[in-house]
């Protein structure tokens, strides 16, 4: 068997077709939506995150203003900078670009975010509706993985499902999508014995674990979709996945490459967040 590439790049050009239609709507309205992208420090991978950020929003229609913060900006002020965000009108969503600084919290910084505001969708208020099936804002990342699922129509319920990583990024909110989905969800961690038992009695396996080429072919039940979330740079600088893409296509019905799969369509998702929050202070307008 070889594995048919789910193509993210081109998923995420469809995505962002349909919101430039949707972001011309909003603009008829007066409406132009408006994302606020706090960067904290120097960090070099951060600031890459956020100038693609910047240029996929400019390309659908939505503002992002970038505010850049010195690495030693207090906590305090942070808090009052997202307060001044949260309470301005014509901002529909604000990120805040992580890691941060060791001398702020990410878990206050997290939850100052007005949960409507909250692009990311990693507010406790927002990761509780997931897990309740009831989500209002949802973690980009696997957001973008479901999206697959959707285009390539890949049966997901009844199936299982295993997730190897628990970060509050991608694991946990991908366990609960997946759950809401009908699946029967393992979600695996560097304290899992024998996890390669797991990884092959699943249907659908989603690594996310931030090791290079890490799930090998002899880990993948033939004929699984493969979801590859990792991007590491290997001795060689060349940007790798959590799966040993070569061997695993080989088994794999269905595979994400890297780079081309999970990455653009993480971007994609944060774009169409915005735009929906954007979408929804319409409603909310027009209620009043
Ligand atoms: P984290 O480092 O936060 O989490 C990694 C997870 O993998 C942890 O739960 C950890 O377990 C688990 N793990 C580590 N080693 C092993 C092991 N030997 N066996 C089983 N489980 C293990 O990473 P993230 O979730 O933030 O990211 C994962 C990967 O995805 C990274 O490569 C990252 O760059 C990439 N990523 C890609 C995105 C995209 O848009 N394409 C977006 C976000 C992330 P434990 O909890 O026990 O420590």
């Amino acid at each position: 068997m070889v594995a048919k590439l789910l193509d993210g790049k081109e998923l995420s050009k469809e995505i962002r077709n349909k919101l430039e239609q949707r972001v011309k709507i909003l603009k008829e309205k007066g409406i132009i939506p408006k994302l606020v992208v706090i960067l904290v420090g120097e960090d070099e991978a951060s600031k890459v995150y956020v100038r693609n950020k910047h240029r996929a929003a400019e390309k659908v229609g939505i503002k992002t203003i970038d505010i850049k913060f010195p690495k030693n900006i207090t906590e305090k002020e942070l808090l009052l900078h997202i307060k001044k965000y949260n309470e301005d009108n014509s901002v529909h969503g604000i990120l805040v670009q992580l890691p941060l600084p060791k001398q702020i919290s990410e878990e206050k910084i997290t939850c100052a975010i007005e949960p409507e505001k909250d692009v990311d969708g990693f507010h406790p208020v927002n990761i509780g509706h997931l897990f309740m099936n009831n989500p209002h804002s949802l973690p980009c990342t696997p957001h973008g993985i479901m999206q697959f699922f959707e285009k390539y129509k890949l049966p997901i319920a009844g199936k299982n499902v295993v997730i190897v990583g628990r970060s509050n990024i991608v694991g946990r909110p991908m366990a609960a999508m997946m759950l809401n989905n009908d699946a029967t969800v393992t979600v695996t961690h560097s304290k899992t014995k024998n996890l390669s038992e797991f990884t092959r009695q699943a249907d659908i396996l989603i690594a996310a674990v931030g090791r290079a080429s890490f799930i090998k072919k002899e880990d993948v039940k033939p004929g699984a979709v493969v979801i590859d979330v990792g991007m590491n740079r290997n001795g060689e600088g060349k940007l790798v996945g959590d799966v040993e893409q070569k061997g695993v296509a080989e088994v794999a019905s269905y595979l994400t490459p890297v780079p081309g799969g999970v990455g653009p369509m993480t971007i994609a998702m944060l774009m169409e967040q915005t735009v929906k929050f954007a979408e929804r202070s319409v409603q909310i307008v027009n209620r009043k």
